[in-house]
C-alpha cells in the first residue's frame, strides 16, 4: 500500500508551508489561540490572513471554481488542511465553520440560489459563521431543542435561546436548528435556518459567557421575535434534523485535527525532554502511544475528508476499498479518532501541569 502523497502534492505542500511561515505572523509558531478568544488585534490579523488566502483561491481550494475554489483534488485539499493545522493558521470562523461545516452542507442540501448566494461569500472571507445548535436544555440530546420558529407569510419568526455559541460575538452569520412543528415527534419537527447579518438583526442578542480561564470564547444568543426570510430555510421544513446531522458529520471529521495534534505532541515531547527524568519516564510510553494513534488516525481519516463535490461514487468506493480494512465504517473511524483526540488532550493537560499543581 502506498501511503505517501505524490510529487505534485509534496510540491504544493512546500508552497503552502512557505506561505504560512511568511504570513501567519508567528514565525512558524503554532497559534494555540481559540477562535473568538483572541484579542481584537489578533482577530483583525486573522481576517487579513484570510483575505490573502482568498486572493489565491486558498480558502476552499477543493470547491468548484464557480464558488471561489480552485477545483483542487482531495489530496491537494488534504495537504492544505494538514499544513494549516500543523502551523496553526489563524482563522476567524470563515474556514472552520464556513468551509468546514456550512459550506459543504449547502453544497449537499442547498438550492442553486442559496449556493450562489452563500458559497462565494465564504471563499471571499466576507461571511464569518457561528453555530446555533445547543440550548440550555438541549446538549447531548440535541433533538430536545425548544427554540421556536413560526411561519408568518414569507418569514419565520424565531423565539428562544442558544448557548455555547463559539465565536458568536465575532460572527456575522449563524446557521441554526429551530423547532417548526412542536406536535411532531421531536426529530421530525426541526428545521435548519440561516440567519444573515446577526449583528444588525432586530431582536437577536449575543451575550458573552466567560469560561474558567477568563476567556471569551462562548456566547449565549437570545431571540425575541427575530424575523428570518423563508428563503433561508435549508432543505425541507421539518426535515432540518437530517441537514443538521450532515453538518455534524463534517464537523466531526477533519484531517487538520491530526496535524495540529501532531504539533501538540511534538511540543509535549520537547517539554518532556527538557523536564525532569521522573516526568519523562512517567509519560514517555503514553506519549509514544499517542504519536502512533495520531498517525493511525491520520491514515484512517484520509479517505473521509472528501469535499462533497468530489464524492463521486466510484472514486469514493475505490478510495475506501484501497485504504480501509474491509467492513470498517466511517462513523467508527470518526469515533475512534475523536476518542484518541480526547485521550491525548487529557494526557497533554496532565503532563503540562503535573509538575506544578495538578496530581497526574
Ligand atoms: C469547545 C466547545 C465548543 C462548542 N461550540 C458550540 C457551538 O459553537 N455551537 C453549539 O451549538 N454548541 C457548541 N458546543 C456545545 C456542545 O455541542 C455541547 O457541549 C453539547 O451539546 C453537550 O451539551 P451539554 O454541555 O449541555 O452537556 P449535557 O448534554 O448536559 O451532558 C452533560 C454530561 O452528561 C452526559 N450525558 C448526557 N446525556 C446522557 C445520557 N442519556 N446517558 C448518559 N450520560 C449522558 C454527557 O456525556 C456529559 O458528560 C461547544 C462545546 C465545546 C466543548
Amino acid at each position: 500500500m502506498e501511503l505517501r502523497f505524490g510529487e505534485k502534492e509534496e510540491k504544493l505542500r512546500l508552497e503552502v508551508r512557505s506561505f504560512l511561515l511568511e504570513n501567519n505572523g508567528r514565525g512558524g509558531e503554532a497559534s494555540g489561540a481559540e477562535l473568538g478568544s483572541r484579542s481584537d488585534d489578533e482577530f483583525e490579523f486573522a481576517k487579513g490572513f484570510n483575505q490573502k488566502l482568498a486572493q489565491r483561491g486558498w480558502i476552499a481550494p477543493a470547491w468548484p471554481k464557480e464558488y471561489g475554489g480552485l477545483g483542487a483534488s482531495i489530496y491537494e485539499q488534504m495537504v492544505f488542511n494538514e499544513e494549516f493545522g500543523y502551523w496553526g493558521a489563524p482563522d476567524t470562523g470563515t474556514r472552520g465553520f464556513g468551509v468546514g461545516m456550512i459550506g459543504p452542507t449547502l453544497i449537499i442540501h442547498g438550492n442553486e440560489e442559496q449556493k450562489k448566494n452563500y458559497l462565494p461569500k465564504i471563499t471571499s472571507g466576507e461571511h464569518i459563521w457561528c453555530q446555533g445548535y445547543s440550548e440550555p436544555g438541549a446538549g447531548s440530546d440535541l433533538a430536545s431543542l425548544q427554540t421556536r420558529a413560526t411561519r408568518d407569510g414569507d418569514d419565520f419568526i424565531i423565539n428562544g435561546q442558544k448557548i455555547w455559541t463559539s465565536g458568536g460575538h465575532r460572527s456575522n452569520q449563524m446557521f441554526c436548528l429551530v423547532r417548526t412543528d412542536p406536535e411532531a415527534p421531536k426529530h421530525r419537527g426541526i428545521s435548519f435556518l440561516l440567519i444573515d447579518d446577526i449583528k444588525n438583526t432586530p431582536g437577536l442578542t449575543v451575550r458573552p459567557l466567560i469560561n474558567m480561564a477568563n476567556r471569551h470564547h462562548f456566547n449565549e444568543v437570545f431571540f425575541e421575535d427575530v424575523r428570518v426570510p423563508a428563503r433561508n430555510l435549508i432543505g425541507e421544513e421539518n426535515r432540518g434534523w437530517y441537514v443538521g446531522m450532515t453538518l455534524l458529520d463534517f464537523e466531526r471529521s477533519g484531517i487538520g485535527t491530526t496535524a495540529s495534534q501532531k504539533r501538540t505532541l511534538e511540543e509535549l515531547a520537547r517539554d518532556l525532554r527538557e523536564g525532569s527524568k521522573d516526568r519523562r519516564e512517567q509519560y514517555r510510553t503514553r506519549l509514544a502511544d499517542h504519536v502512533v494513534s495520531n498517525n493511525v488516525g491520520r491514515f484512517l481519516r484520509l479517505p473521509h475528508r472528501l469535499h462533497p463535490g468530489q464524492r463521486h461514487g466510484a472514486e469514493l468506493r475505490s478510495l475506501r476499498g484501497q485504504d480501509l480494512p474491509v467492513g470498517t465504517r466511517p462513523e467508527n473511524l470518526q469515533l475512534r479518532s475523536q476518542h484518541a483526540r480526547l485521550e491525548r488532550t487529557d494526557d497533554a493537560g496532565r503532563a503540562a501541569c503535573s509538575d506544578a499543581w495538578c496530581s497526574p
